[in-house]
């Protein structure tokens, strides 16, 4: 998300996010403080929605709140790294290409060394002069290897450095995509497959179909239990996930206890089979408190299904699996509702009227 207003309209927009923030207590850091401009600034109804749902039934602000929000929204948290790689990046790039240079004037004056030992030789040489001539060429040669050799170490050297830098890199790349509490990819990266995904279903006439799953009741689990025992179910619940999808799916943690399942080439029959096969591997685990080593029985997840329709926005197929979604909870949780069992568009109304 960029922003760019003039710098009165940026100071009515920055007073009225500070305003915000106060009047729902959220400390004014910068990262929080990025969020709420954004919000204000931008009225993205997903953003909007987020927030609203984290205040919903009396919910409140924190850093893993801003955490998520921001992973979701915004991408890269800590941008230092990325910057830190890019800056060793240039400055071995100009190493080399310094390297690359004395090597090429080097080059030029060996030559020039050896014009001047051929111009000689053309003029005609007794023994003494031949010996001079001999001398003078195995010198410049000799110099010649040395600096060779010194500028091979260089650029050996500059090579490790460019592999670790695109091995950081690549570690960059790989935790902007991933969602640190549970391993998935995060809500940015699933943005980003959805997108191909369904192009590429199209483009091969195969179905595609998006899974959501959220764990129920996890509100009162949490307020039981405390947040950190909170936090190791979704790792469970997240574990259940990648433990049963398999070559191009991705499972992804949508946001806070919801997590969705993008299965290319897979019917919505299959589809339900698999998010039946998760249902039930969640409802057999056994939730231990590591603190006291205590039992605390298990815990349940609600799953909608939907079919991409060749030539739809994906984003509708993920709303139909959320309505989905809706549809299971309110006929009681733990369970799979497909979207051919319900009337999807009635639903969606409904949730939007309400
Ligand atoms: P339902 O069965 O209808 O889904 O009820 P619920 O209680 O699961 O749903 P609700 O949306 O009311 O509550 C979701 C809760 O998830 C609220 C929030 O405290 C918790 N939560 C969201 N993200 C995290 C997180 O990263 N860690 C932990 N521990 N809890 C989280
Ligand atoms: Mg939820
Ligand atoms: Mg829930």
């Amino acid at each position: 998300m960029s922003v760019t207003p003039d710098i009165d309209h940026a100071n009515a927009l920055a007073g009225r996010a500070m305003d915000r923030m106060a009047a729902y207590g959220v400390p004014p850091t910068p990262r929080n403080f990025e969020i709420w401009y954004a919000h204000i600034s931008l009225a993205e109804p997903e953003l909007a929605l987020a927030l609203e749902k984290v205040f919903a039934g009396g919910g409140a602000w924190s850093e893993d709140v801003a955490s998520d929000l921001h992973g979701r929204f915004f991408g890269v948290s800590d941008p230092a790294p990325l910057l830190s790689a890019g800056a060793s990046l240039t400055a071995e790039i100009d190493t080399i290409l310094r390297t690359v240079n004395q090597a090429g004037q080097q080059t030029a004056s060996y030559g020039q060394a050896l014009d001047v030992v051929t111009g000689q030789m053309d003029r005609g040489l007794d023994a003494p002069m031949l010996k001079a001539v001999v001398h003078q060429l195995t010198a410049a040669t000799r110099s010649m290897r040395a600096r060779t050799e010194a500028l091979q170490a260089q650029l050996n050297q500059s090579s490790h450095e460019v592999a670790a830098l695109r091995q950081a890199v690549e570690t960059i790349r790989r935790e902007a995509q991933t969602d640190a509490l549970t391993g998935l990819a995060n809500r940015k990266h699933f943005d980003d497959r959805l997108a191909a995904a369904s192009r590429e279903a199209v483009d091969a006439n195969e179905d595609m179909c998006v899974v959501i799953g959220d764990v129920d009741h996890f509100k009162t689990f949490n307020d039981t239990w405390g947040h950190q025992t909170g936090d190791q179910v979704l790792r469970l619940v997240a574990n259940c996930f990648t433990e049963n999808v398999k070559g191009r799916d991705t499972a992804a943690r949508y946001g806070g206890e919801e997590f969705v399942l993008i299965l290319p080439a897979t019917s919505l029959a299959n589809a339900r089979i698999l998010a039946e096969q998760i249902r039930r591997v969640v409802q057999t685990k056994k939730v231990i408190k590591r603190s006291s080593g205590e039992t605390l029985g298990s815990i349940t997840i609600s799953l909608g299904v939907a079919l991409l329709h060749h030539g739809e926005d994906p984003v509708e197929t993920v709303r139909r699996a959320d309505a989905c979604l809706y549809t299971a909870k309110r006929a009681g949780r733990n369970m799979v509702v497909t979207e051919d069992q319900v009337d999807v568009q009635a639903i969606l109304k409904s949730v939007n009227a309400a």
